[in-house]
C-alpha cells in the first residue's frame, strides 16, 4: 500500500527475495496523492540494501543525481560558532587494544593533543571535500570509513519501480476509498480503490505515508508521541542551484527554533528548515530558510506537517508499517530510509504464513521498537547535550527531562569516556563519540589503561597517526573529479556540463 520510497523498497526487496516462489505482489498508489517528495541523505547502510538486489553503483548513481556523503557536519550545535563532523567511521586506529579517542582524551589533558578530527581520515577527506573508496586493505587508514549517498529519493523510487515491476510487481494506480475488515479475525480483508477495483491480499504492507490508512484509519492502532522530546514539528523544504564546491557531507545547522538542513545533489542543492511551531512562525522560518541559501531557490518552500514518534504497534494483525506510515523522527541523522531498510529486512527474516503468529508479530514489534528508540535518543543528545540558552527552544531543552536510557548513557560518558553497547541501534561507538565531543561533553577521566604506554610512546603514535592521515588525505581525488571519472555523473546534470 503505497509507492513512496517505503513501497518501492519494499516491493523490490520482496520481489527479489521471493522470485520463483508462489507469492505474488501488488503495489497501490495514488498519482493524485502523491508523496511526500522529501529525504535526500541517507546512511551507509544503503549500500547494503542495493548490494543485496544486485543494483550497480554508477547506475544508481547517474538515475538518482547522487553524491557520496561522508558524514553529517554539524554547525552551532554545542555553542554558536561551533562546528564538526559526524564521520561515518573512526578516530584513528586502536592503540594497545583501546579507541583512540581515549588515548587522545589523555594527550587532551595534557594538553598535547591536536583536535580529534585530525586524527579521522574519512573526516579530513570530508573537509577537504574530497572522495574516494575505502581501502579494503584493514592496516591502512583509508580502510577505517564508510559512506553513504545524497540522492534524490524520488528519483530513487522511480528507479526501484522499474526493478520491482521487471521482476514482477503489479502495480495499480488509483485512490484506495475503502477498507475491508475480516469480521472474525480484525484482519484487513480487502481495499477498494476510487475505479470500484478491489484488491485483496494475505499480508499488507502500510506504506501509505503519515496517514497510516491501514495502521491507523482502519486498524486503530494507535500512535506513541514523542513530543515532549522532539518538538519540532513542521518543515519547510526548497531546492537551490548547485554551485561551487560539491561538498561529500550534508550539513546540518542549528537555528533559533530547530534546525536547517543542506544536501548537496548532483542536479541541485536540497534544504529545508525543520522547526518548532511553539517557538517561531512559519513564515519567519520561511524568511529565515531563504536567507540561508547559498544560491537561487529553484521553487517555493514546501509545507510539512508531523508529529515525532512511532506506532504502538508496528505491525499489528496482518499489516506491517514500514516508512512514514510506521512513524517519523527528525530527519537530523537521515534515519528514515534506514528504517525503512530495517523494517524490510526484520519482515524478511520473520516472514509470516497465513497463521501471523502473535510470537512473530511480537517480536518484530520488539526489533523495531527498539531501533526507533535508539534513534530517538541519538536525535536527541544534538539537543540536549548543548551550552545555548539563547532563545526560548534551547531553554526548554536545557530543563527537559531526558528518557532514562539516554541520561544514564551520558552520566557513564562523563565519568570516564565509556559508552553502554546497546543490543540494538544503527548508531555506533564512534557516532556518539563524534556527538557528544563535539558538543563539548568532555569526559572527567579517561580509561584508566591508557596510562599503560608511555608518554613519549603514545605522543609519537598520536603524531605518526596524523601525519599518515595527511598523506592520505592528499592522495584523495577531489569528490566532484572522482564522481566524473567513474562514470557516475547523470547524462543532464551540471558536473557533465562542467567537464566539457
Ligand atoms: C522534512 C522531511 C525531511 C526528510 N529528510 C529525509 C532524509 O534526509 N533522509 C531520509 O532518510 N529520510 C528523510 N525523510 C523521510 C523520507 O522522506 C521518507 O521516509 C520517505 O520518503 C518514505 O516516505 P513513504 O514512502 O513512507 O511515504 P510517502 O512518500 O508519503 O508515500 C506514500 C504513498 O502512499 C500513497 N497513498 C497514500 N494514501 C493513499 C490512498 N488513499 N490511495 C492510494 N495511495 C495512497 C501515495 O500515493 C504514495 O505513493 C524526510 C521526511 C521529511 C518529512
Amino acid at each position: 500500500m503505497g509507492g513512496g520510497t517505503a513501497g518501492w523498497m519494499a516491493a523490490s526487496a520482496l520481489a527479489h527475495e521471493f522470485k520463483r516462489l508462489p507469492i505474488s505482489i501488488t503495489l497501490v498508489e495514488s498519482d493524485e496523492i502523491g508523496t511526500v517528495g522529501v529525504g535526500e541523505a541517507t546512511l551507509p547502510h544503503i549500500r547494503n540494501f542495493n548490494t543485496a538486489l544486485n543494483i550497480d553503483e554508477v547506475t544508481f548513481m547517474k538515475a538518482t543525481e547522487a553524491t557520496f556523503k561522508l558524514g553529517i557536519e554539524f554547525c552551532n550545535w554545542g555553542r554558536i560558532g561551533d562546528r564538526y563532523i559526524h564521520p561515518f567511521g573512526d578516530y584513528g586506529e586502536k592503540i594497545d587494544g583501546i579507541p583512540f579517542y581515549q588515548h587522545w582524551l589523555r594527550l587532551q589533558k595534557l594538553g598535547l593533543a591536536s583536535r580529534l578530527d585530525d586524527y579521522a581520515f574519512p573526516t579530513s577527506i570530508a573537509e577537504a571535500n574530497r572522495f574516494r573508496h575505502p581501502s579494503t586493505d584493514p592496516t591502512r587508514i583509508e580502510s577505517t570509513y564508510g559512506y553513504a549517498y545524497q540522492f534524490d529519493a524520488t528519483r530513487y523510487a522511480a528507479f526501484l519501480r522499474q526493478f520491482a515491476e521487471a521482476r514482477g510487481v503489479v502495480r495499480r494506480q488509483g485512490k484506495v476509498v475503502d477498507t475491508r475488515l475480516d469480521a472474525e479475525t480484525g484482519h484487513v480483508a480487502a481495499l477498494t480503490l476510487d475505479s470500484g477495483e478491489v484488491v485483496a491480499a494475505d499480508l499488507y504492507v502500510d506504506c501509505s505515508g503519515f496517514r497510516g490508512l491501514l495502521i491507523e484509519q482502519a486498524l486503530k492502532t494507535g500512535y506513541d508521541d514523542w513530543s515532549q522530546w522532539l518538538p519540532c514539528n513542521r518543515a519547510l523544504a526548497v531546492p537551490c542551484e548547485s554551485r561551487g564546491t560539491l561538498t561529500p557531507f550534508t550539513r546540518a545547522t542549528a537555528l533559533e527554533a530547530g534546525w536547517q538542513w543542506r544536501i548537496p545533489l548532483q542536479h541541485r542543492t536540497g534544504n529545508g528548515y525543520v522547526y518548532c511551531s511553539s517557538f517561531i512562525s512559519d513564515e519567519d522560518a520561511s524568511r529565515r530558510l531563504l536567507g540561508n541559501l547559498d544560491a537561487p531557490a529553484l521553487a517555493d518552500p514546501r509545507q510539512l506537517y508531523f508529529t515525532t514518534g512511532r506506532r504502538k504497534k508496528l505491525w499489528n494483525r496482518n499489516v506491517v508499517a514500514i516508512g512514514l506510515a510506521a512513524g517519523f523522527l527528525e530527519p537530523l541523522e537521515s534515519t528514515s530510509i534506514h528504517l525503512i531498510q530495517e523494517g524490510i529486512s526484520e519482515l524478511l527474516h520473520i516472514f509470516p504464513d497465513k497463521r501471523f503468529l502473535q510470537s512473530d508479530i511480537d517480536e518484530y514489534n520488539r526489533r523495531m521498537g527498539v531501533n526507533f528508540e535508539r534513534v530517538r535518543d541519538f536525535l536527541l543528545l544534538h539537543y540536549a547535550a548543548t551550552q545555548r540558552d539563547d532563545t526560548e527552544m534551547w531553554r526548554h531543552f536545557r530543563n527537559l527531562k531526558l528518557p532514562d536510557s539516554l541520561e544514564e548513557k551520558i552520566q557513564i560518558w562523563l565519568t570516564r569516556g565509556q559508552l553502554i553497547r546497546y543490543e540494538f541501534g544503527v548508531f555506533l561507538p564512534p557516532s556518539w563519540v563524534a556527538v557528544m565531543l563535539g558538543q563539548n561533553l568532555l569526559p572527567r577521566h579517561y580509561d584508566p589503561r591508557v596510562d599503560r604506554m608511555a608518554h613519549d610512546t603514545l605522543v609519537q603514535n598520536a603524531e605518526g597517526l596524523r601525519q599518515r592521515v595527511n598523506a592520505a588525505v592528499s592522495a584523495t581525488p577531489d569528490h566532484k573529479d572522482y564522481i566524473r571519472q567513474m562514470g557516475a555523473a547523470s547524462d543532464t546534470g551540471p558536473l557533465i556540463a562542467q567537464a566539457v
